[in-house]
């Protein structure tokens, strides 16, 4: 007999909550990319996923909605790459599907490594305005940018600016 779960659900690091405590709002878009690459190490250091983060903020003021990291590994879920629980945790927070925010408030997502093709295909069905990615997706497959120390000398600002369907 054919039987399968009803519910799918995820559970974010815990040391996320110490990290983002102090965090309100950053105004330099480098320190956003400088907070999501440091999460990025956090989250192998804590060994609860892979070196991927990524940030859901307001474009304008840079208040903090959102930090995802890849949870592949520690829950179990291929989908669950950094950007795609960035966003689904900003909408749970926002209680909307639709990141595009208003006339006011846009929102932006800053992610420790350009977007893999899923995400890439995800991110403008969340409505965001701005993508900033830092380390290339190259940079990421190389064996050395794996390795914790290199991710910092990998940061470069890469705007991209994704369409609505
Ligand atoms: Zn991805």
């Amino acid at each position: 007999m054919f039987t399968q779960t009803n519910e799918i659900t995820f559970k974010l690091p815990s040391w996320i909550s110490d990290y983002t405590k102090e965090i309100d709002t950053l105004k330099d878009i480098n320190d956003r990319a400088l907070f999501v690459i440091e999460a990025s190490r956090q989250n192998i250091l804590n060994k609860t996923g892979g070196p991927f983060a990524a940030a859901v903020f307001e474009k304008d003021s840079g208040a903090l909605i959102a930090l995802g990291v890849n949870l592949v590994t520690s829950q179990g879920l291929s989908t669950l790459h950094a950007e795609i629980v960035a966003l689904e945790i900003a909408e749970n927070k926002l209680h909307t599907y639709d990141l595009s925010g208003n006339e006011k408030i846009e929102y932006e997502l800053v992610s420790s490594c350009e977007p893999c093709a899923m995400c890439f295909g995800a991110i403008p069905w969340s409505g965001v305005k701005r993508v900033i990615t830092c380390a290339k997706d190259e940079d990421a497959r190389a064996e050395l940018a794996l390795k914790i120390e290199v991710l910092k000398s990998l940061m470069k600002l890469k705007e991209l600016k994704p369409k609505r369907f």
